[in-house]
């Protein structure tokens, strides 16, 4: 069983990474990815607890890029986390987090939530902050019932705990994944709330910037999406990926490692780029 692409505490997810190789092994998992958002900071740990185990862990990273004047996700698969322009990239990035995530302070501050930013950076104990991290401060002070409901309510876009964020272009999250050895992989590419249109444009923009594959299941994926994520693959000459997107027990909207098949006429990423032997 595979599964390329889940996160541990080193970003949002609620595991660390040793809980979550016990997890994965739990499930019977052969291969795993650990994709935290625009860090590879818990590969070491994770590579460590997988020592010795039937478990492969591949080094991956979810890395936050704009494509137009949208946030999408691109995954490294395979990476060298020790290079220098990837870690680069992530330290861009982790300043643009900081940054922002201060900024959300401000605008939750500013609609009642007290000692908003002060609260999220103790309980993360990191200020590099995901909007997860402020999601979980608002449900731990009861502010809504739920991640599901304490995003729609105050982290999305036009909510008063919105920021954007300057992250890189998507033409170079693709080309520092390859710099660092890895393949670039769409993140669920169906999730952004695009049209069919806009879809269609941006995965012909990562097909344009060499991106290698897209993401065809993730966690919940219907045959409906499977097959349309296929056609843009088979279009695009781009390789299949799957990834449940894995947060953590608390967060259960995905699964560990429960993902659907992939059509079988479909070149997979892994296969494409010798992600294990
Ligand atoms: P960030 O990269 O800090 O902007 O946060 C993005 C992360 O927020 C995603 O990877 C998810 O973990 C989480 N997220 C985004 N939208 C939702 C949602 N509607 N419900 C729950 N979690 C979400
Ligand atoms: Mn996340
Ligand atoms: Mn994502
Ligand atoms: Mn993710």
């Amino acid at each position: 069983m595979i599964d390329l692409h889940t996160h541990s505490t080193a970003s949002d997810g609620s595991l660390t990474p040793t809980q979550l190789i016990a997890k994965a092994l739990e499930q019977n998992l052969r291969y795993l990815g650990l994709t935290d958002h625009d860090t590879t900071a818990g590969l070491a740990e994770a590579q460590l607890a997988a020592k010795n185990t039937e478990l492969e862990v591949v080094n991956g990273i979810e890395l936050s890029a704009k494509f137009e004047s949208r946030t999408v996700h691109i995954i490294g698969l395979g990476i060298d986390p020790e290079n220098l322009a990837l870690q680069q990239l992530i330290a861009d990035a982790q300043q643009s987090r900081a940054q922002r995530a201060i900024e959300i302070g401000r605008k939750l501050e500013q609609s009642g939530i007290t000692d908003a930013y002060a609260a999220t950076v103790e309980m993360a104990g990191t200020d590099i902050l995901g909007r997860g991290h402020f999601a979980q401060m608002l449900v731990n002070r009861g502010l809504a019932k739920n991640f599901k409901k304490v995003f729609k309510r105050y982290m999305v876009r036009g909510k008063p705990g919105y920021v954007s964020a300057n992250w890189c272009t998507m033409d170079q999250a693709i080309s520092t994944i390859h710099q660092a050895g890895g393949a670039a992989v769409l993140a669920h590419p169906l999730r952004y709330g695009l049209s069919n249109r806009q879809i269609e444009l941006l995965v012909a923009a990562f097909a344009d910037c060499a991106g290698d594959g897209l993401e065809m299941i993730s966690g919940n994926t219907s045959q409906k999406e499977i097959s349309c994520v296929k056609k843009l693959a088979d279009k695009h000459q781009l390789s299949a990926s799957i990834g449940s997107d894995f947060h953590g027990p608390d967060k259960p909207w995905a699964t560990l490692g429960q993902l659907a098949e992939l059509p079988e006429d479909c070149k997979t990423v892994w296969h494409q780029h010798h992600l294990w032997s």
